[in-house]
């Protein structure tokens, strides 16, 4: 069986919990192996047994609203990430001051 590793740059930043979001999406339709996630780098790697697998995880993150980088979104199927815990925390961040 041929194998490889895709590593996958994606467009918008995640954090740990949405990390956990992505990867039981990721599972629930595809059977990689090795599912990793950085938030700090907003890169995801996995093992995967056929090309076709890449592919179709690619179409979930695009979903999901994080489009692998390098991609063209056009404006309708732009989704916007659900991961808005960034965005959350620098509005606390203001309104302490
Ligand atoms: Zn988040």
């Amino acid at each position: 069986m041929r194998t490889g590793i895709a590593k996958i740059p994606v467009q918008n930043a995640f954090c740990e919990r949405c990390a956990d979001v992505i990867r039981n999406r990721i599972l629930k339709d595809q059977s990689v192996q090795n599912l990793m996630l950085f938030p700090s780098e907003s890169m995801i790697t996995f093992n995967f047994n056929w090309a076709n697998q890449v592919s179709e995880v690619l179409n979930i993150l695009t979903r999901l609203g994080y489009p692998p980088e390098g991609d063209e979104v056009t404006t309708s199927s732009y989704t916007l990430p659900f991961c808005k815990c960034e965005n959350k925390n620098e509005n606390y961040g203001l309104m302490a001051s």
